[in-house]
């Protein structure tokens, strides 16, 4: 076991934050790459390193056994790692490859209010205008106006509940949906969650929307 066990970052002005230990997200990934490969037949030896983003990180005290990388170092240790047993035939090595791309699915966090308990009020609500920046466009019958700059945007309301579902909570309800857009009248504030293809739960004043992640298409014709 490594000490500490897990990861404090020491940011320039002191402050120290802990995040769970790399090394451990690493024999994490690790063993779930195994467990894919072995589903498919597939027994290939893993090899891991632990990648700093930045040249500024600077690691006060490196894990035992783990070997970290600078990003500029991963092409010569991959040439590093000796060549051990009988490679993969070519259309095996097409097929898993495909394999891997076919059981991708894009990464969505938890809503960040949840993961660092951030209170709802420290978020402005209100669609933002993207012409200039600031909150408070108004619904208009079939579009959104933007009482500063006038600008209009008949989209402005998929982006904002979008940063809804990943800032406050994975559901809303009518009632939630019309405080943060602004909106006062129930049947637009439904209208509005209706076009955006979510998946709902409940009936009447209890139903709540919930977006589909895994529905890609929404962000497609962004
Ligand atoms: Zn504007």
């Amino acid at each position: 076991m490594d000490n500490p066990p897990q990861l404090i970052r020491t940011r320039e002005d002191g402050h120290r934050d802990g995040y769970e230990s790399p090394v451990v997200q690493l024999e994490r990934n690790r063993n779930l790459l195994s467990a894919w490969l072995r589903g498919r037949g597939i027994n290939l030896p893993i090899y891991g390193a632990v990648v700093l983003a930045y040249p500024k990180q600077i690691v006060a005290v490196p894990p035992a056994k783990t070997k970290i990388l600078f990003p500029n170092l991963v092409p010569s240790y991959i040439r590093s790692i000796p060549q051990q047993g009988k490679q993969l035939d070519i259309d095996t090595f097409h097929w898993l490859s495909n394999e891997l791309l076919a059981s991708h699915q894009p990464f969505i966090p938890k809503p960040i209010s949840e993961s660092f308990s951030i209170p709802f009020g420290d978020f402005k609500p209100g669609v933002r205008c993207e012409e200039c920046g600031r909150f408070g466009m108004i619904k208009l019958p079939r579009t959104w106006n933007c009482p500063f700059c006038r600008a209009m945007d008949h989209s402005a309301h998929q982006r904002a509940l979008l940063e809804w579902f990943l800032i406050f909570k994975r559901s809303i309800t009518n009632r939630e949906c019309r405080e943060f857009l602004g909106v006062d009248d129930v049947n637009t504030a439904k209208r509005i969650l209706q076009s955006m293809n979510l998946l709902s739960n409940g009936e009447y004043r209890y139903r709540s929307y919930m977006m589909d992640f895994n529905n890609i298409n929404f962000f497609k014709g962004r």
